[in-house]
């Protein structure tokens, strides 16, 4: 059998039964042109494909996996947790528990309502927008990503910048006509914007990190513009937070630029592994939510007391500051690293990183918005992506999908990823300059 012989024909055999034989399409390894790798098991920082084979994974599920794989203290919580039944369809404590954690690190967060994904959680938060202000238009911008409901599945990023799909088809243009798209970080479209939808306008839904382009830290200068913008329209400030919620900071990217969002929505980190969202906000927005007020959101595993367990035991482990110091330490080795080699090579590189997030592009300049990675030549990020796997490094299989640390990576992996990133840029080099004579 070929190296990963057993995950060909894993996936021949789920191609069979399961779409595209993957459960999200990003999976599926389609920028790339290879074959997705079938995961046997996580432990810490690594991934173990069925072959055997081991990775050192900056993938860590999209971003949800901040102590890495199987930490010891969450599943001794979990089995406890799961040992006196698994749901009930009726509220526990540790519901209140979590959400007094969250609300701790996020003040803006005075009321939420948790939900099973972020999909459901962007969805609910732009209903409450409309419910709230009375009116209908959400602006967006290009290459954010906010989960799959309908309104939102017009110039996003993730897994439709990846596939190149402009618009979902299915989507009717009566779902997408109160959806303005803009491009990021351009102050002329937003005001523009603002100036001729601003009184139809319930809220601005926004990644205040971008995770689904690349990973992009916005100027402090346009975050301020648009808070002031949203203010003076009276449009809500809606923090789309999945990613980096608990990710870039224990505040999130609200803490970071001191921005106090009408409405949050988290995902991802809060559920430590498991399926768990939230929006929250203002107590007076949030009594308009169900059984409080008439905006109508429900769930029945909603709140899941595993996946709360699972929440709870993660924040409470990620609260110690030293975990942060950590995640600084690597970020900065790596892309520092990287952004050495790269001079080293001739090869085109920028590279960001906030707590345990960070991106990297082959152009010199940082990305400043979607159009920025459209330009760059997809066949530098496929032949480095590729390297890299070879050589035991699982990053995201797209250019516009951003890269997650662990708690659990250690400096010896960023010296291994390094040394594997060493020859990779060796032959993304080679090509570079072969395609230039
Ligand atoms: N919002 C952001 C910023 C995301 O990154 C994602 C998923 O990647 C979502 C919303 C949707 O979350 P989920 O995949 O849990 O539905």
């Amino acid at each position: 059998m070929t190296r990963r012989g057993q995950s060909k024909l894993c996936f021949d055999q789920a191609q069979e039964l399961i779409v595209g034989g993957v459960n999200s399409p990003v999976r599926a390894f389609g920028l790339v042109d290879d074959d997705p790798v079938f995961m046997a098991r996580g432990a810490g920082s690594k991934l173990y494909d069925v072959d055997g084979g081991e990775y050192i994974d900056f993938v860590n599920s999209w971003g949800a996996a901040m102590l890495g794989h199987a930490h010891s203290e969450v599943l001794a919580a979990l089995t406890e947790r799961a040992a006196h039944g698994l749901t009930f369809g009726a509220p526990t404590q540790l519901e209140t528990e979590l959400a007094r954690v969250i609300r701790r690190h996020m003040p803006a967060m005075e009321m939420m309502r948790f939900v099973s994904s972020g999909t459901e959680a962007c969805m609910a938060a732009i209903r409450l927008a409309r419910a709230y202000t009375n009116k209908p238009g959400i602006l967006k911008f290009e290459g954010h990503y906010h989960g799959h409901s309908d309104a939102m599945l017009a110039g996003a990023g993730s897994g439709l910048a990846t596939g190149g799909i402009a618009i979902s088809a299915g989507v009717t243009g009566g779902a997408v006509q109160d959806t303005y798209t803009i491009p990021f970080q351009n102050e002329e479209a937003l005001l523009k914007a603002f100036a001729e939808h601003g009184d139809k306008l319930a809220g601005v839904i926004f990644e205040p990190m971008v995770g689904n382009c690349g990973f992009i830290k916005p100027q402090p200068e346009f975050m301020a513009i648009l808070a002031q913008l949203c203010e003076r329209h009276h449009v809500l400030m809606i923090m789309d937070e999945v990613m980096t919620g608990f990710r870039v900071a224990m505040g999130g990217a609200q803490s970071v630029y001191a921005l106090r969002p009408d409405i949050t929505i988290l995902g991802k980190v809060i559920g430590g592994g498991m399926p768990l969202a939230c929006y929250g906000g203002s107590k007076e927005i949030m009594a308009l939510v169900a059984p409080l007020g008439r905006m109508y959101q429900a769930g029945t595993l909603s709140g899941h007391p595993v996946a709360v367990q699972c929440g709870l035991t993660t924040l409470q482990i990620l609260a110690d500051p030293q975990h942060w110091e950590h995640l600084e330490q690597l970020a900065s080795q790596l892309t520092e690293g990287w952004r050495q080699q790269a001079a080293a090579y001739g090869v085109p590189m920028s590279t960001a990183y906030q707590g345990g997030m960070f991106g990297y592009a082959f152009r010199a300049e940082a990305i400043a918005s979607k159009a920025d990675i459209d330009a760059i030549p997809e066949q530098y990020f496929r032949i480095f992506f590729t390297e890299m796997l070879a050589r035991g490094v699982y990053l995201p299989p797209s250019p516009y999908e951003a890269c997650f640390l662990s708690v659990a990576h250690s400096s010896e992996d960023m010296d291994a990823t390094l040394a594997a990133s060493s020859e990779a840029m060796a032959v993304l080099a080679a090509t570079i300059k072969s395609s230039a004579r």
